[in-house]
C-alpha cells in the first residue's frame, strides 16, 4: 500500500512562501507527475514527501498516517535522483544490495532480491561490473534497482533521466514506466519536460508558482486544461492562446486553439496571413502564421505540405477544439 496525501502543504524558505498550500491525493499504485516550468516548486514538494525538508504548515499521510514529523528512512519511500550516486568502488551488486547489507539482512535474502531487480532491470549480465563500467542509461538503472530492493510503498523520481541524451531519454522513459506498471507501485516522478509528463504519467500535477494549477488524467489536461497557464503549458507545440478583439467576438477575455486544430488551406471560418516561417519534419508540416490582429499562430498539418515563406494561405479553426478562458484566466 502506498497511499499519498497532502493536506494544505506549505512551504517558506525565510520570507520567501515557496509553496502555498498543497492539497494532493495520491491513489495507492498509481504514477503521478509533478510537472512545470523550473523554480515552480516541483522538487521542495517532492523533499517534502520523503521527509527531507521541512513542512513549514499543513500535513503529510501515507496510507493514512501522519508522517509529517517522520524521519525519511522510516517513510518507507525510496527515492532516485538525476545524479546517481553510486560507489564507484563498488560491483553493480554491491550498489544494488548496500541498503540492504546496512539493515543486516540475511544474505539469501540479499541475494534474492538484488538478482530479481537485476532481472527486472535487464541487469544481470552486469553484476559484476563497475559503474564506470557502465553507460549513463545503465548507471541509472542500478540506481532504480536500489531503491527496488528496499520495496518501498513509493518511489520518488527527482528528474532521474535529465543527465541521458535524447534518444536513450526515451527509451529508459519506457523502461520506467514498464517497471511501475508490473511492480504496481506508486511512484511520484518530478520532470519539467510535459512529453515526459505526458507519456508516463497516470495523472499530472501542473505546478505554477508554488500553486497546483490542475491534477488530472494526461489526456484530461490536453483537452480541457483548467485554466491559460495548463492549456499553454500541456501541448507541443503549444496551445495558440489569442487575447482582444478576436477573443471578444468569440465571448472570452482569451480563446485558445492547438496547432493540430488548424487546417492550413482548409475550408471553414477561421484567419487569412502569410506564413512566417515552414518547418518540414516529414511526418508533419509546422507553419508559422503572421495573421493580422491576432499574431503569429502555429498550425501543424500531419505529413509532408508544399508550403514556403511568404506564402498567403486561409487558416481553418475547428469550431468544436476551440477553449475559451475568463479574463482570471480560468475556461469558462
Ligand atoms: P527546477 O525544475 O529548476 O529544478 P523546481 O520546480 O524543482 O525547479 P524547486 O527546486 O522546488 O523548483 O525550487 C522552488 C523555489 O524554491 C525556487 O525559487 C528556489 O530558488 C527556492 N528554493 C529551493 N530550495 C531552497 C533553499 N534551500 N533555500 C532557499 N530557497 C530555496
Amino acid at each position: 500500500m502506498g497511499s499519498i496525501t497532502l493536506e494544505g502543504v506549505k512551504k517558506s524558505f525565510g520570507p520567501h512562501d515557496i509553496i502555498h498550500g498543497a492539497n494532493l491525493d495520491i491513489e495507492d499504485g498509481s504514477f503521478v507527475v509533478f510537472v512545470g516550468p523550473s523554480g515552480c516548486g516541483k522538487t521542495t514538494l517532492l523533499r517534502m514527501i520523503a521527509g527531507l525538508e521541512d513542512v513549514s504548515a499543513g500535513r503529510i499521510l501515507i496510507d493514512g498516517m501522519d508522517v509529517t514529523e517522520v524521519a525519511p528512512a522510516k517513510r518507507g519511500l525510496s527515492m532516485v535522483f538525476q545524479s546517481y550516486a553510486l560507489y564507484p568502488h563498488m560491483s553493480v551488486r554491491g550498489n544494488i544490495a548496500f541498503g540492504l547489507k546496512m539493515a543486516n539482512a540475511p544474505k539469501e535474502e540479499i541475494d534474492r532480491k538484488v538478482d530479481h531487480a537485476a532481472a527486472l532491470l535487464n541487469l544481470t549480465q552486469y553484476l559484476d561490473r563497475k559503474p564506470r563500467e557502465l553507460s549513463g542509461g545503465q548507471r541509472q538503472r542500478v540506481a532504480i534497482g536500489r531503491a527496488i530492493v528496499r520495496e518501498p510503498k513509493a518511489f520518488l523520481f527527482d528528474e532521474p533521466l535529465s543527465n541521458l541524451d535524447a534518444a536513450l531519454r526515451v527509451q529508459m522513459r519506457m523502461e520506467v514506466t514498464r517497471l511501475q506498471r508490473q511492480l504496481a507501485t506508486t511512484a511520484v516522478y518530478v520532470t519539467h519536460d510535459q512529453v515526459e509528463a505526458m507519456t508516463m504519467a497516470d495523472r499530472i500535477v501542473v505546478l505554477n508558482a508554488g500553486r497546483i494549477e490542475q491534477f488530472g488524467s494526461p489526456i484530461e489536461l490536453y483537452e480541457r486544461p483548467a485554466n491559460v497557464f495548463v492549456a499553454g503549458f500541456i501541448g507541443s507545440p503549444r496551445m495558440n492562446l489569442v487575447t482582444g478583439a478576436v477573443a471578444e467576438q468569440l465571448g472570452a477575455a482569451t480563446i485558445g486553439i492547438r496547432p493540430e486544430h488548424i487546417a492550413i488551406g482548409g475550408a471553414g471560418a477561421g484567419w487569412d496571413g502569410v506564413v512566417s516561417v515552414a518547418e518540414h519534419l516529414g511526418s508533419d508540416t509546422f507553419a508559422y502564421v503572421e495573421v493580422p490582429e491576432v499574431g503569429l499562430v502555429t498550425a501543424r498539418c500531419p505529413g509532408e505540405m508544399k508550403i514556403s515563406a511568404g506564402e498567403r494561405v486561409h487558416l481553418a479553426l475547428d469550431p468544436a477544439h476551440i477553449h475559451r478562458f475568463g479574463t482570471d484566466g480560468k475556461a469558462l
